[in-house]
């Protein structure tokens, strides 16, 4: 993978040797849709005029356009490898064409693209559909994410070899609802038949709800939004039936407890408890969802079709089937109840400096509450908040804070009880549903927050960013080894190809040391460390990066050359929330508490000493990243690229700049370009003696085999540096368009 080129933008590619004459279909760019269509009515020099589709006429250079595929069928091509044209507009037509007819799926290459229908499209998932795709050949039946389950099943089971599914996407793409239907299809190939008891598959498929009730959340994306990364392991006996699962979970976003905007919404779970029975609500105390502090900063309480409920009975039975004891499930809602009455106790500034008092009545019977249902003590809950142990040379002496600090301090806390809550849910689950360590068949479903880039972007987004470029750096070596693969298979020759590596924004990234994230933890370990001094070492340090700068404007931010664009990331929070550090008089007191299933999420002593306690979140965040990549590096992989064609969450709009935009982050116009770098197209002996015979109708006549007759046709025309294959003619970028031209011509 050394000697070679890369080609930054196929356009020039495409440019290089194209020919456009009069009569020419062609895509030319336009600023609302990216691109539109036309026809060519004159040449002149390097220009080409053009009506185009809007009705406009229009003169632009030749090297700005890109030929169009006039006999595209009429539900487009399935795979996109075998487009005529391989180019942006090209891939782009192709999808709008079959998501105008439903068709969501379409392959490039082994690649999977799914496009969001935001509608249930039954046809799609009934027991009857997968019945269909049991068994067979990739390729044969329509693109389908039960295709891509079933290749990774019968790969596993035939080759002995584990297999992984990387589903990605940005936030309300589909990748959580492609998931659950990889997992059932693979509950359909390796379940049990039921002999009555909870079977694994079907605690695996009831860990979704469960999961989800505690992590996710109503965002401006996506109404049902997963708030963590998730890797869910299925493990096969040696006949094929599922014989355990495990469930890795990833950075569960821990702010969203405490904050929200609107018109997003907190974790379901504190809705649903709401709106739990009466003995429930009474038992917790509870009130309209209003009344609280963590969940009013948001206008937004209710779901339009969504009973909270019903979600509420619903989740209790997910837990039911899952194995949790029904005193779990009290403890888990009474640990949910105690965090919303936490989020009221609000302070005010006491006699002394900087200290704080309860505001009212109403803060001191949340702070009752709270202590009531973690079964705590009261002042010492009271204390914990408002006053903070300090290590002097003298000894530790006790301070006070102020209402501000008293307030960060309770939303530390509850963060910390929640977090450990869904560690401890996970934990749970995969307990019950079981392990089997003696599997060495295994599928493993990855379902990760994609690509982001807001307006502000954080730490979490640097994390998140982070983990895509690692995905990135995968999905590219593995679209180079399959393109290999392709060139090997037919038998022809194949010189190298580059494709772009994102090695130095990881190390940027992840450097041990002198990477940012060693440098922000080195900055957390500093007291008098703020986010300006951790900027100023950023800065410093990376001079002279290519791939790294300070905006102009700006003394915190700074900006990373991401491989699907430039984020520029404000660090103002970066230093509170890398820390992660449990605060000594919260462990001590909940530790304390008399609740054996709270002092369990807060265990003393025994983990002081361990790297993990040590460790700040993003260097923890890494570690976790690597092992992914160990376990994925040692599976045979499969992706499926999940786009959502709209922001308004409803059919059939199809919005072609942004998807364009997806197709990129996703790596799929990558995936492209490095075929359209050898041969970007591929057609069968019979597709192309169908298109071009018209060239040379005396070849046609000397009843060669197929592929000596493509090969005189391609002879006839003069064409250079294509190959034949075993069963297919491979074609340089361009001469497709020559073909085309000359048959424009003859006709
Ligand atoms: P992500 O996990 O990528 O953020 P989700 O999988 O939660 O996105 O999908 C967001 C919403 O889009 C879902 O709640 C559902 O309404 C709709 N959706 C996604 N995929 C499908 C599908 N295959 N069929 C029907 N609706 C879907
Ligand atoms: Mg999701």
């Amino acid at each position: 993978m050394d000697s070679l080129v890369y080609f930054s933008t196929w356009t020039s590619l495409q440019a290089a040797a194209l020919r456009i004459v009069a009569g020419s279909h062609i895509w030319l760019e336009d600023k609302h849709l990216a691109w539109i269509d036309g026809e060519v009515f004159r040449i002149e020099g390097q220009n080409a005029h053009v009506h185009a589709t809007n009705g406009k006429t229009v003169i632009v250079s030749i090297s700005d356009i890109h030929p169009k595929d006039t006999e595209v069928p009429f539900n487009g091509i399935d795979d996109m490898t075998r487009l005529s044209y391989l180019h942006e507009p090209g891939v782009l037509n192709n999808l709008a064409i079959r998501y105008a007819k439903n068709i969501i799926y379409t392959y490039t290459g082994n690649i999977l693209i799914a496009i969001n229908p935001f509608q249930r499209l039954p046809h799609l998932s009934e027991p009857h559909t997968m019945e269909k795709y049991k068994g067979a050949t990739f390729g044969e039946l329509d693109p389908h994410v039960f295709a891509i389950a079933d290749v990774s099943y019968r790969q596993m089971m035939n080759e002995g070899k584990s297999n992984s599914i990387l589903v990605s996407g940005e936030s309300g793409a589909g990748k959580t609802e492609t998931t659950k239907m990889l997992m059932r299809y693979l509950a359909f190939l390796g379940g049990r038949s039921r002999t009555g008891g909870r079977t694994v598959e079907q605690q695996v498929l009831e860990s979704n709800p469960v999961l989800e009730a505690f992590g996710n959340a109503k965002t401006v994306r996506n109404n049902n939004s997963s708030r963590f990364g998730k890797f869910v392991e299925i493990q096969f006996d040696n006949s094929g039936k599922i014989s355990g699962a495990a469930i890795r979970t990833y950075l569960l976003e821990r702010s969203r407890v405490c904050q929200i905007n609107s018109p997003e919404r907190n974790y379901h779970c504190f809705y649903f408890l709401c709106a739990a029975p009466s003995e429930d609500i009474k038992r917790y105390k509870l009130a309209d969802p209003s009344s609280f502090h963590y969940l009013n900063q948001s206008t937004c309480i209710k779901l339009d079709e969504i009973s909270d409920a019903k979600e509420y009975l619903a989740t209790r039975s997910a837990m039911n089937t899952v194995g949790i004891s029904e005193e779990e499930q009290e403890a888990t809602f009474r640990v949910v109840a105690a965090v919303l009455h936490l989020g009221n106790i609000s302070f005010v500034k006491g006699r002394e400096v900087d200290s704080s008092l309860l505001k009212d009545e109403k803060a001191r019977f949340h702070l009752k509450a709270a202590a009531e249902l973690l079964m705590c003590d009261c002042g010492n809950l009271e204390n914990a908040l408002i006053k903070r142990k300090i290590n002097t040379p003298e000894g530790v002496i006790t301070t006070t804070v102020d209402p501000n600090s008293a307030t960060v301090s309770r939303d530390g806390l509850a963060k910390q009880i929640y977090s450990q809550l869904f560690d401890w849910l996970v934990n749970r689950l995969n307990a019950s549903i079981g392990q089997d360590t003696s599997s060495d068949r295994l599928i493993g479903v990855l379902d990760i927050y994609g690509f982001e880039s807001f307006k502000t972007n954080s730490f979490e987004q640097l994390c998140i960013n982070f983990t895509n470029e690692k995905l990135q750096q995968h999905f590219n070596q593995n679209v180079f080894k399959m393109e290999q693969e392709e060139y090997n298979r037919e038998q022809i020759d194949w010189s190298y190809i580059e494709f772009v590596d994102n090695q130095d924004v990881l190390d940027l990234i992840e450097k041990k040391p002198g990477g940012i994230i060693a440098l922000l933890d080195e900055a957390c370990m500093f007291p008098k460390c703020t986010h300006e001094s951790f900027s100023q070492k950023l800065y410093e340090k990376f001079r002279n990066s290519k791939i790294f700068s300070k905006p102009k404007l700006s003394r915190t931010a700074f900006t990373i050359q991401h491989y699907a664009g430039e984020v520029t990331y404000q660090s103002d929070h970066f230093l509170d929330k890398n820390r992660d550090y449990v605060v000594v008089e919260h462990q001590e007191l909940l530790n304390a508490s008399k609740c054996s299933f709270v002092s369990g999420l807060f265990p003393s002593g025994l983990e002081e000493n361990t790297k993990a306690s040590k460790s700040s979140i993003a260097t923890r965040f890494k570690w976790q990243l690597q092992e992914l990549m160990e376990t994925l590096s040692s599976t045979e992989p499969h992706y499926i690229r999940c786009i959502k064609p709209n922001n308004t969450l409803k059919p059939p709009t199809f919005e072609n700049t942004n998807v364009l935009q997806q197709l990129r982050c996703s790596g799929v116009l990558e995936a492209i370009r490095i075929s359209c770098a050898g041969y970007p197209t591929r057609k069968i002996f019979p597709d192309f003696l169908c298109r071009f015979r018209i060239l040379a109708p005396e070849v046609l006549m000397e009843r060669n085999n197929e592929k000596v007759t493509c090969q005189k046709i391609l002879d006839k025309m003069g064409l250079q540096g294509y190959q034949i294959g075993r069963t297919k003619v491979f074609l340089r970028a361009g001469q497709m368009a020559e073909l085309d031209a000359r048959r424009t011509e003859v006709r």
